[in-house]
């Protein structure tokens, strides 16, 4: 019998009473894995209604007990990383080593989320005029929600629920639909912290859930992560209802080989970052910029990335898995297509890529393209896939005008021995995350995920102490206590005249 995806409501996981439910398909064989439902209206109604109790309690919970939580559920994660990482392996097809990678950064947040009560600190002045003073607190918002994309099914919806509900918040995950089963078992390791029931909800499901969530009245905040033209409907949504959104959305992510760089690391690093997890990832380098020589390295990395091969998850030999869907996969052949026929010269086709034992898997190879222009549809359209397009240049400022003129911002990086070009590169490029000499500059939690432009629609980012302004409003309290409206009582206690 098929397996049916759990829903959380009120503190149960329960079984929808859904009448639409769709397929949760291993990427690598095609094979049925689950079916998970479109929750239906009334449940969403239960979800939020519990979601809006819990808040009411939690709220006032003292911020040390809800710190606890965080700290019992980051244990709790440890303890099943390896657990987590392997029903992330099988629905998405990542890795074994990349799904323990994708639960690790979680991790990380969850580990800021401890820290919750520092992060929450107001500021105070004395005598902002004669025996007045200011000081400011942050509370929380109420019923947060969040809509999560397939490609890191642990780490975003932990970028997200761990946050909100430390500042006091209680939350309603809507994770993707084609890898639900990583997510449901992190709610599980949650509630079997001690989290109180209702605090977090999932429900499932596609547009209609989603739009159940923005337009609902009690909903305070939207967090998304997501393709561009959904991102953009949810901001455009959200925000007229009058909804606090931060929508992180696609990239096309440049990496700059300066002549001067380290062959060897350039050689190493640019391999991963192009093709690492099928280059489905918001941060993946799709677009490799040689300044001058620098392209000389071309031909020795074409065959170095002829040599690695997408395979099954639990193959050590596999550099990453296959894309999420069939579609997904023909989107990608139809680019590569495109790429031919609109000049680019390919180096190394990944189009017709196997691999044995696993003839129905959505596997493209790496890909190569060189002389590829901004006008072409692989350089103007967010692939996400194993294709890498080489764009050559003779200066600098030729490389940094032409990141400056792509409208995404998430990610970039330059690859220099010259502190001086670095310096100039991190000044001037107009993207959130920039690395010297660090192919996937994604920040730690402390620090917060910045991704510009094209590639994030809203104002506060994910974690760090944007993350915490996301989830929570400023009050400011000002107070005049003067010395003589104290009574008399009083004035003998504390020894005023
Ligand atoms: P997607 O936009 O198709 O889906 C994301 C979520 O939105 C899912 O939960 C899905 O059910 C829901 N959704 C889909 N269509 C919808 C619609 N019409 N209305 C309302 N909701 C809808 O994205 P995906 O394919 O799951 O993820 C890949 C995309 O996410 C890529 O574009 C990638 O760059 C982006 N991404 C961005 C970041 C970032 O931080 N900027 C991080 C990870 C992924």
């Amino acid at each position: 019998m098929t397996v049916k995806v759990r829903q959380l409501i009120a503190g149960s996981f329960e079984e929808s009473h859904s009448e639409c439910w769709l397929d949760v398909v291993d990427p690598a064989t095609q094979r049925v894995l689950a079916q998970v439902p479109c929750t239906t209206d009334a449940e969403m109604d239960r979800a939020y209604h519990s979601a809006r109790e819990a808040f009411q309690t939690w709220r006032n919970t003292p911020v040390p007990t809800r710190a606890r939580l965080m700290f019992r559920y980051q244990a709790l994660l440890k303890e099943h990383h390896d657990e987590l990482a392997t029903i992330l392996s099988k629905e998405s097809g990542k890795t074994f080593e990349d799904a323990k990678g994708d639960v690790w950064r979680g991790i990380e947040v969850v580990e800021h989320a401890c820290n919750v009560a520092s992060l929450m600190m107001g500021e105070t002045v004395e005598n902002v005029a004669t025996g007045i003073d200011t000081h400011s607190y942050v509370q929380p918002l109420g019923v947060c929600a969040g809509i999560t994309p397939f490609n890191f099914p642990a780490m975003i919806p932990l970028w997200m629920f761990p946050i909100a509900i430390a500042c006091g918040n209680s939350f309603i995950l809507k994770p993707s639909e084609q890898d639900p089963m990583t997510p449901v078992r992190l709610a599980e390791l949650f509630m079997e912290a001690g989290a109180p029931a209702g605090l977090l909800q999932v429900v499932h499901g596609r547009k209609e859930q989603v739009d159940w969530l923005l337009t609902h009245p009690g909903i305070k905040a939207i967090s998304f992560v997501g393709s561009v033209p959904v991102g953009r409907y949810i901001y455009t949504t959200g925000t007229a209802q009058m909804k606090r959104v931060q929508a992180f959305a696609g990239a096309k992510n440049h990496m700059v080989v300066m002549p001067d760089a380290n062959r060897q690391t350039v050689l190493n690093q640019l391999v991963g970052a192009a093709f690492g997890a099928a280059g489905q990832r918001c941060m993946a380098i799709s677009v490799v910029i040689m300044v001058g020589s620098a392209k000389d390295c071309l031909p020795e990395f074409t065959e170095i990335a002829a040599k690695i091969r997408p395979g099954a998850w639990d193959d050590a030999g596999s550099a990453f898995g296959p894309i999420i869907s069939k579609s997904a996969r023909q989107r990608v052949l139809g680019l590569i297509e495109a790429g031919k026929r609109e000049g680019a010269e390919c180096l190394l086709d990944g189009s017709a890529c196997s691999v044995e034992g696993y003839s129905d898997g959505n596997w493209v190879g790496p890909t190569i393209f060189a002389n590829v222009t901004p006008e072409m549809s692989i350089y103007r359209e967010e692939i996400f896939g194993p294709v890498l397009s080489v764009v050559c240049v003779e200066t600098l400022e030729e490389a940094i005008n032409l990141i400056n003129a792509n409208p995404y911002g998430n990610g970039t990086s330059i690859f220099t021995s010259s502190g001086a070009a670095a310096r100039k590169f991190q000044h001037e490029i107009e993207v959130g995350q920039v690395g010297v000499n660090v192919p996937i500059p994604v920040p730690l939690p402390f620090f917060s995920f910045t991704g510009w432009r094209a590639s994030f629609y809203g104002d506060q980012h994910a974690y760090g102490k944007q993350a915490v302004r996301f989830y929570t409003e400023t009050k400011t309290v000002t107070s005049r206590w003067l010395e003589s409206d104290i009574s008399t009582a009083v004035n003998m206690t504390i020894g005023l005249k």
